[in-house]
């Protein structure tokens, strides 16, 4: 299907029921509500001359005209383009000039980030109507504000939406007609966890069918509350939170415009939710948070953490703690629109928290060593994934998408180890593996050991270069509030626990892990500034 049809078909079926919440804003809609505003979204892009094929991008926080961008571009087959909330000037002018985007849809800010401020800077010449070609992007004819603040050279969302005619709206419907489900939809940014991020080409295809399967896998049903405090600009939020409530007729619940604990916690309480989801780092702030201050979270039944490793410890406190008896664990990455593998919610708990479940349906996977060969069952090697999930390429970059993808194998970068029953395993990614005085040394087994440790909130391993032993393992470590362990003290409780090659040689206490805006940790920024301070 495309992504309107899904809309159609469950408004269709739920069309009274209720579809969005935003907690912050107070904002609450319908699905009927949701598809006509979605319908005025669409033909106020058409009145700005946006056609099929076409670049749109959306550069917020979690909003509601996030939302109704994504459906209206979709409903005349423009091409979303997904900005991290996180950009700052170059990286916004880099990501809008890669993939050529005509209009822009943007918050007039966010945290300290004054948006529309960065936009004037990057292109005074931007005229009202008739714009002017600007010199830093070129493409660039329209910028759509959300909120009252609107300067003059640039569009109000609600005039936007205001601009739909009759005429429009019935120029819709014919252009949808000549939708397929093959056509890319949307450019998604990779979270830039190792580096510069990519531009993923997706089709309706693509992430239609992932949001289903990832949604099956939990049982969701038009029953179901899900809350998503992941942002809305990663597959995380927008295929498998906003398409996978949609192709279920669940109710969805933005918490806040970012993520709070505290917010994300007040909102399952309030609105009664049965399902949440997150990256690891926000169930560990979630479960800090419960301590601090006990909620009813008595309705959650199911959810996902997914994005990065999942410490085992966390996920069973999530299954205690927060009540998520049938919380799933997903492995994927933007490139399989995003997910190949997750858990069902009635394997036994020990599988759910210590794999990443079974493949999905329609999926093939093996895993290969350096040279390309399939190694034996139990055996660690990178994940090569295939069938309908995989991207058509990197948005303008052949070369890229062809040192990624072998026959139609997706060549994720992680390592994995599949049991005899298809369970699988994540190690870690290929690029993190510490190679020590010749002894190949998996962060995570490092991370999972020092987790454990009753102080210890969080924690990330990671290798830097070593004169004599090529790599040496260092460790950031996160405690929990009130405590004052020392560095020395943690080294100290490794020795006799794990192998001395093991022991990290340097640890460093922080109060914040580096992460990207998706709340992955950045072990690239955690090894260059560990270099800097050692020199
Ligand atoms: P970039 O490619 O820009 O460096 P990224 O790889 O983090 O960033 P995403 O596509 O958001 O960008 O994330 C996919 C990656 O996240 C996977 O390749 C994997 O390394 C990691 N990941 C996702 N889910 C899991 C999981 N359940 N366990 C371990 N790692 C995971
Ligand atoms: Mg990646």
């Amino acid at each position: 299907a495309t992504i309107p049809q899904l809309l159609r078909e469950t408004v269709a079926a739920h069309g009274d029921a209720e579809a969005l919440v935003f907690c912050e804003s107070g904002q609450r809609l319908t699905y009927n509500t949701f598809a006509q505003e979605v319908d005025r979204c669409a033909a106020g892009l058409l009145s700005l001359g946006v056609t099929q094929g076409d670049r749109v991008g959306i550069w917020s926080p979690n909003r509601l005209e996030w939302v109704l961008t994504q459906f209206a571009t979709a409903r005349i087959g423009a091409l979303l383009v997904n900005i991290n909330p996180a950009y700052r000037l170059s990286e916004l002018e880099y990501a809008l000039n890669k993939v050529g985007c005509r209009v822009l849809v943007t918050a007039c800010s966010f945290k300290s980030s004054d948006y529309v401020g960065m936009i004037r800077e990057l292109a005074p010449e931007l005229g009202r109507d008739g714009p002017l070609a600007s010199a830093r992007l070129p493409e660039l004819r329209h910028v759509v504000v959300m909120g009252d603040d609107v300067p003059p050279e640039m569009i109000a969302f609600t005039e936007l939406t205001g601009r739909a005619t009759p005429a429009l709206l019935v120029r819709l419907d014919g252009i949808e007609a000549g939708l397929t489900p093959s056509d890319p939809i949307n450019i998604q940014f990779t979270s830039g966890t190792t580096g510069m991020p990519k531009g993923a080409t997706l089709s309706h295809f693509n992430i239609v069918n992932n949001a289903r399967f990832v949604t099956d896998r939990i049982a969701l049903t038009p029953a179901d509350r899900l809350v998503i405090p992941v942002p809305l600009y990663h597959c995380f939020g927008m295929v498998m939170g906003v398409l996978g409530a949609v192709s279920k007729g669940a109710k969805m619940i933005f918490p806040g415009e970012g993520f709070t604990p505290a917010q994300t916690l007040d909102a399952i309480a309030a609105e009664g939710a049965t399902a949440c989801y997150g990256v690891p780092t926000m169930f560990v702030a979630m479960l800090q948070e419960l301590d601090r201050q006990h909620r009813d979270l008595s309705t959650l039944r199911t959810g996902i953490m997914a994005g990065a490793l999942c410490p085992i410890e966390v996920m069973k406190r999530v299954n205690r703690d927060m009540h998520m008896r049938e919380v799933t664990i997903c492995y994927g990455m933007t490139e399989t629109s995003p997910v190949s593998f997750q858990s069902f919610t009635d394997d036994p708990t020990e599988k759910r928290c210590e794999t990443v479940g079974r493949i999905h349906p329609h999926l093939e996977v093996k895993l290969v060593d350096a040279e390309g060969n399939t190694v034996p069952v139990g055996e660690k090697g990178e994940l090569w994934t295939r069938g309908y999930s995989v991207m058509a390429g990197y948005w303008g970059d052949e070369a890229a998408t062809e040192a990624s993808i072998t026959d139609g194998w997706m060549h994720t970068g992680d390592l994995g180890v599949l049991d005899a029953e298809g369970f699988c395993t994540i190690v870690g990614r290929v690029k993190d593996m510490i190679i020590r005085g010749g002894e190949n040394i998996y962060p995570r087994e490092i991370e999972e050991f020092l987790i454990r440790h009753p102080e210890v909130s969080d924690v990330q391993v990671f290798g830097i270069p070593d004169d004599t032993f090529g790599e040496e393992v260092c460790a950031w470590v996160v405690l929990k509030p009130g405590s004052t362990l020392a560095a020395e003290s943690l080294r100290d409780h490794c020795k006799g626990q794990i192998a001395h090659f093991k022991i990290p040689r340097h640890v460093r206490i922080v109060t914040d892990l580096p992460l990207t805006a998706t709340g992955k940790p950045q072990k690239f920024v955690m090894r260059d500034r560990m270099q800097e301070m050692l020199r």
